[in-house]
């Protein structure tokens, strides 16, 4: 009675609607919107470089896998609208463990992630991606190499989450646009989903940002 009883369970669980398992690859499960994948350096509107050369992205990598060499923008045909641009850029993803810490850091939105990580390399060389294969094409989309499998949106949806902190530690900022414009893109809508803590945290938070010399922006008093 008890075996019956059991495969009973078993059984209930066998239904179309209980079904988990999906058909791979030729069904594939929406990414959420989140999902950390295969970097891209991004461009504005005009087609310039988003990138400065800055080297934080590669300061801040815990796996050590970004190399970037910043350099002087060339007068008469500058790269990227600040003084300098980057004109080596690469990430090793034989290491990259996609913590995203390098967008978080990247003080342009240069450094994205799209939603593709169904990637593999039958070389070393292959897995370390240069510049020119992680810039965006002229129109703003991901570039795709022979060993990527891309899907649906995945290369489209490259920056549509907000940073994690904000960048005066403060929690209400859903809604507010902090993406600037991208080439083939423009502005992004800011993601959904965020909520500012209840009134009392917020108080608290609000006059802790306060003391330390903050205004209503995040901005710091010096
Ligand atoms: S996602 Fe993390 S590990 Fe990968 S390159 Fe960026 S900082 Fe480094
Ligand atoms: S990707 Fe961002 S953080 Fe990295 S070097 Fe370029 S501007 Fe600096």
């Amino acid at each position: 009675m008890g075996l019956a009883k059991g495969f009973g369970v078993t059984f209930r669980q066998m239904g179309a609607a209980n079904r988990v398992t999906v058909p791979y690859p030729q069904q594939k499960r929406d990414k959420p919107e989140r999902l950390h994948g295969r970097h891209v350096l991004n461009r504005y509107e005009d087609g310039m470089e988003k990138c400065i050369g800055c080297e934080l992205c590669a300061g801040v990598c815990p796996a050590k896998c970004i190399y970037v060499r910043g350099k002087d923008n060339p007068e008469d045909h500058p790269v990227s609208p600040g003084e300098r641009y980057g004109f080596v850029y690469e990430i090793n993803y034989l290491r990259c463990i996609h913590c995203d810490l390098c967008v978080e850091a990247c003080p342009t939105e240069a450094i994205t992630e799209t939603k593709l990580f169904e990637f593999s390399f039958a070389n070393r060389q292959d897995a370390i991606y240069t510049k020119d294969e992680l810039l965006v094409d002229d129109d703003g989309r991901a570039q795709r190499m022979p060993w990527e499998h891309w899907e649906g949106h995945e290369d489209t949806h490259t920056s549509a989450w907000m940073r994690a902190t904000s960048s005066g530690g403060r929690a209400d900022y859903e809604n507010r646009v902090n993406w600037s414009g991208e080439l083939g893109v423009g502005v992004r809508a800011p993601e959904q989903g965020q909520h500012a803590p209840a009134a009392p945290v917020a108080t608290v938070a609000t006059d802790a940002t306060n003391a330390h010399g903050s205004d209503d922006h995040g901005q710091a008093h010096h």
